[in-house]
């Protein structure tokens, strides 16, 4: 079935220049890129993106460094696109993430993990609304 998710490049990702190794392996996993853009998110909109994690211990951590830089918010587009996408990101936790994984490679901590992937499909639409208008989705 062919999906659409939301994929952010997060700050540290930005800071270690790997956007466009990022987007590589996107292109060569003939994942579309459908949006984009770069943002320096508000601290309003870093904990309404993240409001399911409202509570957590480590929700105010992850705002701060949501808002510590520049991100990249792209829609991606292709067969299976959600869980593919999440596939070539890794695991939460860099530590137990698979060999050649984005954030097996990349990641640095816990929060500072590289990417964000959306998990669902539902979720994928909430948070593609979240960043885009339609009219800025580019089939
Ligand atoms: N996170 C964290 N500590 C944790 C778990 C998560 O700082 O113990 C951060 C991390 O940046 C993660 C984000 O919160 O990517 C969202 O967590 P989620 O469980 O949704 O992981 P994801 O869907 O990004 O793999
Ligand atoms: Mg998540």
């Amino acid at each position: 079935m062919i999906q659409q998710t939301l994929s952010i490049i997060k700050p540290d990702a930005v800071k270690q220049r790997i956007i466009g190794e990022i987007i590589k392996r996107l292109e060569n996993n003939k994942i579309e890129i459908i949006g984009m853009k770069m943002l320096k998110l508000t601290r309003e909109q870093a904990e309404g993106f993240y409001a399911v994690h409202k509570g957590k211990p480590f929700f105010e951590t992850l705002v701060e460094f949501m808002i510590s830089g520049k991100i990249v918010v792209m829609v991606l587009q292709g067969e299976d696109v959600i869980a593919r996408y999440r596939t070539i990101m890794g695991a939460t936790d860099y530590r137990k993430a698979a060999p050649g994984t984005l954030r097996a490679e990349f990641a640095t901590g816990l929060t500072e993990n590289v990417v964000h992937g959306s998990d669902a499909t539902e979720t994928a639409v909430q948070e593609i609304n979240y960043f885009f208008k339609p009219e800025e989705l580019v089939k």
